[in-house]
């Protein structure tokens, strides 16, 4: 077994940190923006000195690859480097550093390359600047029209074909990802579910299917002075009553159930005017997709009138559970067992680039502790003793894949 440089791999996490730092510890880097620039720039130039050939695609994806003495598809790592306006050091960054790490030590100690590694850095993951999140990963494996991806405008108006233009990172279709044997995802929990079970390393078997519902109750509005009470049709009261009867309800469904009563729009908003309409959003998601569907009959069989006011759910959007490969999740939990970190199997409730990727290629996540599960803000972190627990699982797990694919066998999509 090899282990990581924990002094490296730290040294390299905080050399990141700087493109696009915060004054409190975090750092904004926007989707091919200067900062993320800088990062991407620094990016080639390790994976460059690691002799690995850099390959740049139409969505602006980098593909760093060691080359292997077979002539076949690559295993590949990877993340994202873009960030959330006040992000982490972390989210995303973690998955691209411990790739180059484990290429590193693969490097330092000559260790024989049969199957080429690749190093991925996906275009715009978090959808911070350019909607949609997970755009280019997206892209690659048919979820999303490019054409339409192109148009998508950030809030000075910049749209992402323009940004992708001026950055000097947009490549060739023909470079795209097409074939892989194996994708593999590190990244942070972004959750407090590891931390509080004293586990260092989560075995990722899939992302949590979901759905997220808009629910607009219409009633009357009228002066908030002069209507005496039983002549309103108050549409917030009906709201408030409905989020907590759905409470109640989606509470005693499954205990690993989440849900989020996350926007709401009052209008016209005035404190002094009853509002004539109020729209919600319910976001929800389970593994099963039986608890999903107890939990559509339940928002589709609210009442269509109440205290005088219209209720209308509309279905925003929705996504079925995705699983991994459970050879791989295998894997992951054996390296896990050789180098005695505890592992915990679990489901991802946040979206990544490996949901999509595993509709075309074998895939599987690796998570580290999140300390308090913070994610999305400066305070974001994660022990550099976790990072290179995860930076020697990756690397464990890659040998391992390897040295199975040399010898012929090959997993496939299920
Ligand atoms: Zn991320």
């Amino acid at each position: 077994m090899y282990k990581c440089n924990s002094r490296r791999l730290q040294e390299l996490i905080e050399q990141f940190s700087r493109f696009g730092a915060t004054d409190n510890g975090g750092v904004t880097r926007l989707s091919l923006s200067n900062e993320d620039i800088l990062a991407r720039n620094y990016f080639c130039e390790c994976c460059e000195a690691l002799g690995m050939n850099i390959q740049i695609d139409d969505m602006g994806n980098i593909y760093a690859t060691l080359p292997g003495k077979k002539n076949v598809p690559p295993i590949v790592m990877g993340s994202h480097l873009d960030s959330v306006e006040k992000g982490g050091r972390f989210d995303g960054v973690l998955g691209v550093l411990t790739a180059i790490e484990a290429i590193r030590t693969i490097k330092e100690n000559g260790i024989d390359i049969e199957i080429p590694l690749t190093i991925v850095n996906f275009t715009n993951e978090e959808g911070a600047r350019f909607d949609p999140a997970m755009m280019s990963s997206g892209v690659i494996t048919s979820k999303f029209a490019k054409e339409k991806m192109l148009q998508s405008t950030d809030k000075n108006g910049i749209s992402f074909q323009e940004a992708l233009q001026a950055s000097g990172y947009q490549g060739k279709k023909e470079h795209r990802l097409t074939e892989a044997l194996a994708y593999l995802e590190l990244h942070i929990e972004q959750g407090p579910i590891l931390e509080a079970q004293q586990c260092e390393i989560g075995v990722v078997e899939g992302v949590l299917g979901m759905v997220c519902y808009e629910l607009t109750i219409t009633g009357q509005s009228n002066h908030a002075g002069t209507t005496p009470m039983s002549m309103r049709k108050d549409p917030m009261i009906v709201a408030s009553t409905i989020i907590t009867e759905l409470h109640e309800q989606l509470g005693n469904i499954d205990e690993q159930l989440v849900y989020t009563f996350g926007r709401m729009h009052v209008t016209p908003n005035i404190h002094t005017v009853i509002p004539n309409k109020v729209t919600f959003t319910i976001d929800s998601r389970h593994q099963k997709p039986e608890v999903m569907q107890q939990v559509e009959d339940i928002l589709l069989a609210l009442p269509e009138m109440a205290a005088g006011c219209s209720i209308q759910p509309v279905k925003l959007w929705g996504r079925e559970t995705v699983y991994f490969d459970t050879t791989i999740c295998h894997e992951v939990e054996q390296a896990c067992q050789r180098f005695g970190y505890t592992a915990h199997r679990m489901f991802s409730g946040a979206g990544h680039d490996a949901q999509y990727m595993a509709s075309i290629v074998p895939s599987a996540m690796i998570f580290v502790p999140s300390i308090q599960g913070k994610s999305h803000c400066e305070e974001e972190a994660t022990t550099f003793e976790d990072c290179v627990k995860g930076a020697d699982i990756l690397l464990e797990t890659v040998l391992t894949l390897q040295t199975k694919f040399s010898m012929g066998e090959t997993y496939t999509l299920h």
